[in-house]
């Protein structure tokens, strides 16, 4: 289970989470809605340390960490439970396909090289790159760098993923090849986290859906709840807007 409490966080005079609370329990898939600016990026970056929050406390399974004092090695223990899919894949540029999932293994997790390479080739099979693993980033196509990207996150075995738009930055036709993955992969029953636009995609997948405005949680519930019977004006607004 994956708990934040009071997670709060400025930048500046401008206050960007405002003591969020926010449970994820094993397995599940949770999607995070709501207007720019909201702060859904800004909590999926607290959640792995990106972002240090002000305060609060994060718990993942076993682990817990009071973000008002945390220690070098806490940040590090945290980092490692979570990985993130970001908007703009984030691959090392020099690197082949293979490298860029291998790294983590290698330098992380210390794993033998082989023993890497082996879990670093089936990952990205299943992501329908196997023909792809010498390939550079900039030989890929923007929807192939992100399945690089999920690839690389699944093989660090985290407790959860967080994705954080991860198909905002593509062309409209790569889209679906890219949420087909991440659909695939929640039936697996990974524990997911997903910041998005994609709604069709929010309402199949997520098992539950957190609507934020203005750096707090608004209204939450399953989807159903959320798409059909949305209670706060607020959530109704923005579903209208975006519907
Ligand atoms: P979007 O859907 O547009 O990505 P969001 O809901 O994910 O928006 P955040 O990216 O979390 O929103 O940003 C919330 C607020 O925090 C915005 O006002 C943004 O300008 C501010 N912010 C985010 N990161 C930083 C930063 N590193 N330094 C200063 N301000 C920041």
């Amino acid at each position: 289970m994956i708990k934040l409490s009071n997670i709060s966080k400025s930048f500046g005079q401008n206050q960007v989470l405002k003591s969020v609370d926010m449970t994820v329990n094993k397995g599940e898939v949770v999607v995070i809605l709501g207007p720019s600016g909201s702060g859904k990026t800004t909590l999926l970056r607290c959640l792995n340390y990106l972002e240090k929050p002000n305060s609060g406390e994060i718990v993942i399974g076993d682990y817990r960490v009071d973000c008002k004092h945390t220690t070098k090695k806490e940040i590090h223990a945290l980092r490692q439970k979570s990985a993130m899919v970001f908007q703009q894949y984030n691959l090392f540029k020099h690197k082949t396909a293979l490298d860029n999932v291998m790294e983590g293994l290698v330098i992380v997790k210390k794993m033998p090289k082989e023993e890497a390479k082996a879990r670093s080739v089936a990952l990205l099979e299943k992501v329908g790159l196997g023909e792809k693993l010498d390939s550079y980033p900039s030989q890929l196509s923007g929807g192939q760098q992100q399945r690089v990207g999920i690839a690389r996150a699944l093989a660090l075995e985290p407790e959860v993923i967080l994705f954080d738009e991860p198909t905002s930055a593509l062309d409209p036709e790569l889209v679906g090849e890219v949420l087909t993955v991440i659909r695939n992969i929640a039936k697996e029953g990974i524990t997911m986290i997903v910041v998005t636009h994609e709604m069709g995609f929010a309402r199949d997948v997520a098992n539950h859906v957190v609507f934020m405005d203005g750096g707090m949680i608004v209204e939450e519930g399953t989807p159903e709840q959320i798409f059909h019977h949305p209670k706060e004006d607020r959530t109704k607004q923005f579903l209208k807007r975006i519907t």
